[in-house]
């Protein structure tokens, strides 16, 4: 099952090359220059997916790549040889199953370590993308140099970073280069960001101004992806162990909701299941259009049948207490195949997709 956010975050979105986006870029969501506002505000950017050819995994598909831009942002205008470094990061990350906010972090950190130029100098025995230091423990002259390798190297380190989807892009940046000088990578979010949906394909870019997302309150659904659920809380969360599962550990995270509460799709895909689910009682699984499957249980019923298209926020049915529950709840699983048993994070899946909880 630890092997499993992989397999789903990497079958991720389309790429139509050459199609052609009309950015639309809303004041609330950028950047405030010389500080950053206060308020949660989201906004999505949609910016062309033309410049790489990174192939499809899913057609239809869209990804979100999420922002948290802190202070002041820096965006050059980057040219073709360091979008090619930048699109090599980025590839590197959908290659290793990562998602997109994985790749903004290690394009923003080549940006302030090398400027996305592969040189071959730097501080002392620092080379490459990512200047690391082969008397450090990160490679051969020729290995750290290797864009592939070092990309590799680099995500390698901030998987070991626990909470790394959530924690400021800086910090992350910081522990996985021991840079003496964390701050220095926050400027680069924003144009970083916007060189990642470049580089993915098919993708939005969400941006949250100034707001760490861990702190935010459920109840905040945006762009492509939403919560199952609107203005709830977890409460019994995923992994939670004790006799009443039968794997031995909580499956999915459970929203308190009373029966009858609104139940809708957290995104685009299609009904695979709407129906009685044994434990689950009502349940509706739908394949989403990255490759991955959600679920919602104990429906006291369900509007939506087997093979109905959905996108996100549309209602799916209405929470209850059918199946094996104490109370009246919403559970809610994400998984990388349609069965029991492939589950994996959904706090993680929901806040690497730009949502809030
Ligand atoms: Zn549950």
């Amino acid at each position: 099952m630890s092997t499993g956010m992989r397999v789903g975050a990497g079958s991720l979105a389309a790429l139509f090359a050459g199609m052609l986006c009309i950015p639309l870029v809303l004041g609330a969501g950028k950047p405030n220059q010389g500080g950053w506002d206060d308020a949660c505000g989201s906004t999505v950017i949609e910016i062309a997916a033309d410049t790489q050819t990174i192939p499809p995994a899913t057609p239809g598909g869209q990804v979100t790549v999420p922002l948290n831009p802190q202070g002041r942002q820096t965006t050059p205008s980057w040219n073709s040889s360091q979008q090619r470094w930048a699109g090599i990061i980025t590839h590197v990350a959908r290659s290793r199953g990562l998602p997109p906010r994985a790749a903004v972090i290690g394009v923003a950190t080549a940006m302030q370590e090398s400027t996305l130029e592969n040189i071959d100098f730097g501080d002392r025995d620092s080379l490459g993308l990512f200047q690391q230091r082969p008397s450090q423990g990160w490679g051969t002259p020729a290995q750290v140099t290797d864009a592939v390798y070092a990309s590799n190297s680099f995500y390698k380190g901030l998987e070991k970073i626990e909470n790394w989807q959530t924690k400021p892009l800086a910090k992350v940046a910081q522990a996985v280069q021991r840079s003496g000088f964390p701050d220095a990578y926050a400027k680069w979010e924003q144009s970083s960001g916007e060189l990642v949906v470049k580089s993915w394909g098919n993708a939005v870019l969400t941006t949250t101004s100034g707001c760490d997302p861990a702190r935010t309150a459920v109840g905040k659904s945006t762009g492509a992806w939403a919560l199952p659920v609107e203005n709830s809380r977890i409460t019994t969360p995923y992994k939670a162990g004790g006799g009443f599962w039968s794997s031995g550990s909580h499956t999915g995270i459970d929203f308190p909701v009373p029966t009858g509460t609104r139940i809708q799709a957290v995104g685009t895909g299609t009904v695979v299941k709407a129906g009685w689910g044994g434990a689950y009682g009502n349940e509706v699984v739908i394949k989403m259009s990255d490759g991955t499957y959600t679920q919602y249980a104990h429906l006291s019923s369900m509007t939506v049948t087997q093979g109905q298209a959905v996108t996100a926020r549309r209602q799916i049915g209405v929470s209850g207490a059918t199946g094996n529950v104490t109370g009246p709840h919403l559970h809610f699983e994400t998984r990388t195949g349609p069965a029991y048993g492939s589950d994996i994070s959904p706090v993680d899946y929901l806040r690497s997709r730009g949502l809030s909880l």
